[in-house]
C-alpha cells in the first residue's frame, strides 16, 4: 500500500487527487488530508477514505471538525502547527495543494521527511527555490511537478541533457479578459475575472490567470525548478490551453506536450510517476479540433510578466516579496478595495519599496528570513493599497 497524504484537500486539486485515488482504494493507504474551512467536506473526504488524520488550518474549526468526525476513528487537529505535524507523518507521497504561502511550510515538513512532493502550490518554488531543493536533497526527497504547464515540461524533458535545452516555453490561455479592450480592464470585477475560458481551477488562480500574475509565478517557478537561465523562458498565449508547454532543443527540434484541460492529467502523472498509468481523461480528438493558435502575450494587458522578469533579475528574496505582495493585492481585488490592474502597480511598488530595504530583500534565504520578507512584503502593500492617489 502506497502512503498518501493530501494537503489541500478541500480544494480544486485537492478534489481531483481524491477523484483519482478513490477509483483505487486498495492501493493507497491515506495518512493526512488537510483543508481550510470547509469543514463538512473534509471530513467526509477523511471519513470515506480512512484517513488516518484530519486537518483544518483554523484553529476556531476544530470543535466542528471533531463533531463531523465523532465515532468514525478519524483524528482531529487544527492550526498551522498541526498541518505541519501532519505533513510530517510518514508517506511515500504527499500532494502540495494548499493555496499561497501557506503551503511553504507544510511542504518542507513533507520534503524533510523524504516523501516525494507532487507539488501544485508554485508558491512554494517562487518564495524558497533554492532553499526548498536543498532541503529536498538533504533529505532525498523527490518533487514532481504538478503545474500542468511543468508537468508538460518535465515529459518533454524526459529522457533528454537539459543542459542541451534552447528554450522552455510555457503556453498561457490569456484569462478571461484576454480579448477585452485595454479600457475596460480598469472596471473589471472579481466575479468576471474569476471565470476561466479552459479550466476549472479555485478562485484565486482563476483571477490570477486573468491578470497572468499566475503565469508570472509559473516562470519564476520553472526557472526554479529546471534550473534554466530566465532568458530561455518565454510564454506564448495559446487560447485552447490544449498545449501546455514546449521544449525546444539545440538541434531546432519542438517537443510540445498537448493534453485535456483536465489537472486529472498532471496529478495522475505525478500519482504515477516513473510509470503511466491509464487515466479518466478526455482523449483529444485533434481533427474535431482542428486548429491551435498562438500569439504573442501583450506586455500593457499583462504587466505581471515583466514584473517577473525583474524578479528573476534580482534575486534574493524578492520572489517572496513579489509572491506576498500580490497575494495582497489579490485580497484587495477580491474585496473590491483595488481595480484590476492596479493590482500590478501595488507589486511594482512593493518591489521598489523594499529595494530600501537591503537587510530584508538581501538576506540570507533561510526559512525565518523569508517569512520576514513574506510579512514585511504584505505589510507595504497594505500600505500602498491604502494611500493610493489614483482613487
Ligand atoms: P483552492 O482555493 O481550490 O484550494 C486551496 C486549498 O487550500 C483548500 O483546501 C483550502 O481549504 C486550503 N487553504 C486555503 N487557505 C489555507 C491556509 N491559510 N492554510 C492552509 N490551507 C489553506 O486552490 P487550487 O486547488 O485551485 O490551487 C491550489 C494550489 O495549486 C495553488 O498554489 C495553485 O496555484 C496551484 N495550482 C492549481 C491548479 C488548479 O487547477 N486549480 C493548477 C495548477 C496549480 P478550504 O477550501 O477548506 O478553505
Amino acid at each position: 500500500m502506497r502512503r498518501i497524504s493530501i494537503l489541500g484537500a478541500t480544494g480544486s486539486v485537492g478534489q481531483s487527487t481524491i477523484d483519482l485515488i478513490a477509483r483505487e482504494p486498495d492501493r493507497f493507504d491515506i495518512v493526512a488530508l488537510t483543508g481550510g474551512r470547509n469543514i463538512a467536506r473534509l471530513a467526509e473526504d477523511a471519513k470515506r477514505l480512512g484517513a488516518a488524520v484530519a486537518v483544518t488550518a483554523h484553529d476556531e474549526c476544530l470543535d466542528d471538525l471533531r463533531e463531523a468526525l465523532t465515532g468514525s476513528g478519524v483524528e482531529a487537529a487544527a492550526g498551522p502547527r498541526a498541518l505541519c505535524e501532519a505533513a510530517a507523518r510518514p508517506a511515500d507521497w504527499v500532494m502540495s495543494a494548499i493555496v499561497g504561502a501557506a503551503g511553504l511550510e507544510p511542504g518542507l515538513a513533507a520534503l524533510d521527511q523524504g516523501a516525494t512532493l507532487a507539488l501544485a502550490n508554485k508558491e512554494t518554488l517562487v518564495a524558497a527555490g533554492p532553499l526548498v531543493m536543498n532541503r529536498a536533497a538533504r533529505a532525498g526527497a523527490t518533487i514532481l511537478p504538478v503545474d500542468s504547464e511543468h508537468s508538460a515540461a518535465f515529459q518533454c524533458l524526459a529522457g533528454e541533457d537539459p543542459a542541451q535545452v534552447e528554450r522552455l516555453i510555457l503556453t498561457a490561455s490569456g484569462g478571461a479578459f484576454r480579448d477585452w479592450p485595454l479600457e475596460r480592464l480598469a472596471h473589471a470585477t472579481p466575479e468576471q475575472a474569476a471565470t476561466h475560458p479552459n479550466w476549472a481551477m479555485g478562485q484565486r488562480i482563476t483571477i490570477d490567470s486573468a491578470s497572468m500574475f499566475n503565469k508570472a509565478l509559473e516562470v519564476i517557478e520553472a526557472r526554479e525548478f529546471f534550473g534554466l537561465p530566465p532568458d530561455r523562458i518565454e510564454v506564448l498565449l495559446h487560447p485552447e490551453s490544449l498545449i501546455h508547454a514546449l521544449v525546444g532543443h539545440a538541434d531546432g527540434a519542438l517537443m510540445a506536450h498537448l493534453g485535456p484541460a483536465d489537472m486529472r492529467h498532471a496529478i495522475g502523472y505525478a500519482l504515477n510517476w516513473p510509470e503511466r498509468a491509464e487515466l479518466p481523461v478526455a482523449r483529444l480528438d485533434l481533427a474535431e479540433i482542428g486548429a491551435l493558435t498562438f500569439r504573442r502575450p501583450d506586455a500593457e494587458r499583462y504587466p505581471a510578466l515583466d514584473l517577473a522578469r525583474q524578479v528573476m533579475a534580482r534575486g534574493g528574496l524578492s520572489g517572496a516579496i513579489f509572491n506576498a505582495a500580490k497575494e495582497r493585492a489579490l485580497d484587495a481585488f477580491i474585496a473590491c478595495r483595488l481595480p484590476f490592474m492596479a493590482m500590478a502597480d501595488t507589486v511594482a511598488a512593493v518591489l521598489d519599496r523594499a529595494e530600501a530595504d537591503a537587510a530584508t530583500i538581501d538576506a540570507e534565504m533561510t526559512l525565518e528570513n523569508i517569512l520576514h520578507a513574506d510579512a514585511m512584503a504584505r505589510h507595504w502593500a497594505d500600505g500602498y493599497i491604502l494611500h493610493r492617489t489614483d482613487r
